[in-house]
């Protein structure tokens, strides 16, 4: 009898929100310089702190830093996102001093998890075999729909991923005793406002919420979105980035990866509103070919899931742009609107820069974009044929003026100095001190290469030459520096002048 027992209990492996906290305590306080515990909420129904821990350096401050965030567990019984990020958790702070990879992602990004958004559902999947409300199949949060003061399996419930406030209308079922029931509001459950204000509050870039299907495929990368023939304005970088995670899970099978696909229907689900309103880059996983696999294969599916979590980790300082808008006069940060006129939506809010920074960092695919910096009272600033070239984050500053006063302006690159910029003849190249290249290199729009400079010196010419002295065409250059470990971009306006020839 006692055997049959231990039996039907979940996999010991397997962690319940107790030991979820107790490990998430010991972490925040033996790793205490990288990280910090915070509670962002009470559940619903039994009102049990909602943990997320950041890891970073200096994790106090919100600093100006790129910033990720993995979830687990909207749904109670997909208990296999807690693991993952527990798995995470433990590699990321454990191997910070010993591992350089890992010590530059702490050092230079703010990744936060959430690795139990919904324990109260948690518990009634985890509770103990004799327990008349346990049930492993559990989906929803434990919400009193018929408010009569206890929890009923039949009635309760909401299903947190119907529950956000992006086309909640469209979504879910409007029935309390119905698993997918969505809520009798958008955002009525604590567990999905903790979210919210976590997502408002932050400038995350990227976003994994963890799932394990009991319905539909498995082994599957979601993103955002495929609805009614229309796609989300960034579906062309989105879907590059999943399929660059998906190739990086090596399915249950052993043989192949997970495949990648665009999430149909909008429908108060979290990648949608996360995406959609916050123009976070969120990814719904769902992991594993059962919803609660045997706890043997529990570590090697986590081991399997890494490199596309740590995926997105680097991905956020490769192609794109980034820098910091400031007010031209006062010099303080602005939240400007950053717009990529091939990737944007109106009827969506704008993508802004933060207010503490005025940092801005959108995440794109190699090609050619006009772009668009707009703010009210202010004059836009805009470029046209901005070059991005794979794997190169191309960042720049901006100032802009308020209208009726000066011109906005670009500062210059902070690693590389060009001058005169524009050019008519020649372009004087400055490199700052301690910056040593191993390369560098002029690309044209298209992302040809041009002229490739031999053991670059700290003070460069270029006349306007390509590798077989030819002149080039007047417009715009990319100088591209690289070396060990960084490379930075310089654009160059190159004007052929009828005075100098
Ligand atoms: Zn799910």
């Amino acid at each position: 009898m006692i055997w049959l027992l231990f039996l039907s209990l979940l996999d010991p492996r397997y962690h319940t929100a107790g030991e979820v906290a107790y490990e998430l305590d010991s972490i925040a306080r033996d790793h205490s310089n990288i990280t910090r515990l915070d509670t962002i909420g009470y559940s619903s129904f039994d009102s049990v702190p909602l943990f997320a821990l950041k890891i970073s350096d200096n994790p106090l401050e919100n600093e100006d830093e790129p910033e990720i965030l993995y979830i687990g567990c909207h749904h109670a019984e997909e208990i296999l996102g807690i693991e993952i990020c527990m798995y995470m958790i433990s590699e990321l702070t454990s191997k910070y001093t010993t591992d350089p990879t890992i010590n530059d992602w702490v050092n230079n990004r703010e990744i936060w998890f959430v690795p139990l958004m919904n324990p109260d559902g948690h518990s009634v999947v985890m509770a103990p075999p004799e327990t008349t409300w346990r049930d492993t199949t559990w989906r929803d949060n434990k919400r009193d729909n018929n408010n009569n003061g206890f929890f009923e399996l039949a009635y309760d419930g909401v299903d947190l991923n119907r529950n956000y406030d992006f086309y909640w209308t469209e979504g879910g079922s409007t029935d309390p005793s119905s698993e997918f029931y969505k809520g009798p509001y958008s955002f009525s459950e604590n567990e999905t406002r903790a979210i919210r204000d976590l997502a408002l509050a932050n400038n995350f870039t990227f976003c994994i919420t963890y799932h394990s299907a009991r319905y539909g495929l498995t082994e599957v990368v979601y993103f955002p979105w495929d609805w009614e023939g229309g796609y989300s304005p960034d579906f062309p970088c989105i879907r590059t980035i999943a399929d660059s995670i998906s190739k990086r899970i090596i399915k249950d099978s052993g043989i192949g990866y997970y495949t990648a696909l665009p999430g149909q229907g909008l429908d108060g689900r979290a990648r949608n509103w996360l995406y959609g309103v916050c123009g976070i880059f969120t990814y719904c996983i769902e992991v594993g070919t059962t919803t609660i696999p045997p706890g043997w294969m529990v570590d090697d599916i986590c081991q399997r899931n890494l490199p596309g979590a740590y995926y997105l980790l680097e991905r956020v300082s490769e192609s794109g742009i980034s820098g910091c808008i400031y007010d031209s006069l006062t010099g303080e940060p602005l939240s400007a609107e950053i717009i990529i006129h091939s990737y944007y939506d109106p009827n969506l809010p704008p993508r802004r820069s933060d207010s503490k920074y005025g940092r801005f960092l959108r995440m794109l695919k190699p090609g050619t974009y006009d772009i668009e910096i707009r703010k009210t009272g202010y004059v836009s600033v805009h470029f046209n044929d901005m070059q991005i070239i794979e794997g190169q984050m191309n960042e720049f500053d901006i100032l802009m003026a308020r209208t009726g006063g000066e011109l906005p302006a670009v500062i210059p690159q902070k690693k590389i100095k060009v001058r005169p910029n524009p050019s008519s003849n020649y372009v004087l190249i400055e490199m700052d001190d301690g910056m040593e290249l191993t390369s560098l290199s002029v690309y044209d729009v298209t992302g040809r290469l041009v002229k490739n400079f031999q053991n670059p010196d700290r003070t460069m010419f270029w006349q306007g030459l390509d590798e077989q002295n030819r002149e080039v065409a007047e417009g715009i250059y990319w100088l591209l520096g690289k070396n060990d470990d960084n490379q930075t971009v310089q654009k160059i306006v190159l004007i052929r002048s009828s005075v100098n020839r």
